[in-house]
């Protein structure tokens, strides 16, 4: 715990730092309004959302690294490392309650290949994003304290991640029928960016103050981002399977904190954050591609 707390301080206050720093003339770190003028988007384009691009992409490869060669305990340092660069320091990229809609709304190439590339990371690996590059998820994982951690009843569980669903078929659909942003709570954002709406900030210390107790709860009910990756993880090529050797102990179960294991096999809720494998007391848990099966 007192780890955990230093690390937030050190970030706090290195993001702090670096933006108390004058950026080159020219430098714009905050998104136009929609209908931002033409200059600003091309400004936009070229400073901000490219600088953010290439770092989402060398996160997503380096997790790709991370996944790959099975280095799960040092996941907490790359979840560290996106909570200072692509939190604090960029703003909070990308923002998982409006990225639908500002991809749909502000039609921008840049902003297009920035979506995509957490979605083409889920169509290979799974929701790896989620685990180990967002970094509102990372958040609530580093101020979730074991000791203080509760559970929240199964089947409770199950119907309260729905809701991350309905949330996305109002965000997508009525965004594009309507030809408008959909209710743009920013949950989380303020706390990189040190602003927003008074809805926003209220709604932000409530999922974080819930945070300390409950894993992920944004990530697991209410997130339409994690709903879109949650249910393309299901044609995901490489998953975590369960091989013929497991003996049905459901250590593995007990472990997961996502709640992705039910009845042995691991399903769509997985953030491949490596633990159940750890634990398995046979080795049965892999990631395996879809063919192979042992
Ligand atoms: S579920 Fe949403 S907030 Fe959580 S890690 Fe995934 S994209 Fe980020
Ligand atoms: S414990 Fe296993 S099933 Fe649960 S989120 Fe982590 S990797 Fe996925």
């Amino acid at each position: 715990m007192r780890i955990k707390i230093a690390v937030l301080i050190v970030s706090l206050l290195f993001s702090v730092g670096c933006l108390a720093l004058e950026f080159p003339e020219g430098l714009e770190f905050s998104a136009p309004d929609i209908g931002a003028s033409q200059k600003q988007a091309s400004s936009y384009w070229l400073h901000d959302i490219a600088v953010k691009l290439v770092v989402v992409i060398a996160f997503s490869l380096a997790s790709i690294g991370f996944v790959w060669f099975r280095l799960y305990r040092l996941r907490k340092w790359i979840n560290i490392a996106s909570i200072v660069i692509l939190g604090f320091l960029l703003g909070g990229v990308l923002c998982p309650s409006n990225v639908i809609q500002n991809t749909i709304m502000k039609y921008n190439t840049a902003y297009l290949i920035m979506f995509l590339v957490p979605i083409i990371l889920t169509l290979l690996l799974g929701r790896v994003y989620c685990g180990y590059v967002c970094p509102f998820g990372a958040i609530q994982e580093l101020i979730n304290t074991k000791k203080l951690r509760k559970k929240i009843p199964d089947k409770l569980d199950r119907k309260l991640k729905l809701i991350k669903y309905g949330i996305l078929l109002i965000v997508g659909i009525g965004t594009v029928i309507t030809g408008r942003a959909i209710g743009s709570l920013s949950l989380l954002k303020p706390i990189f960016t040190f602003s927003g709406t008074l809805a926003s900030i209220i709604g932000t210390v409530g999922v974080l103050a819930a945070s300390v107790f409950y894993y992920r709860p944004f990530c697991r009910y209410l997130c339409p981002y994690g709903a879109l990756m949650a249910l393309l993880s299901r044609l995901s090529f490489y998953r975590i399977r369960t091989s013929s050797s497991c003996v049905k102990c459901k250590i593995c179960e007990r472990k997961c904190n996502m709640a992705a294991i039910v009845d042995g096999s691991v399903g769509h809720e997985c953030l491949l954050c490596g633990e159940c494998i750890d634990v398995c007391p046979k080795g049965s848990l892999k990631i395996n591609s879809g063919g192979r099966k042992e």
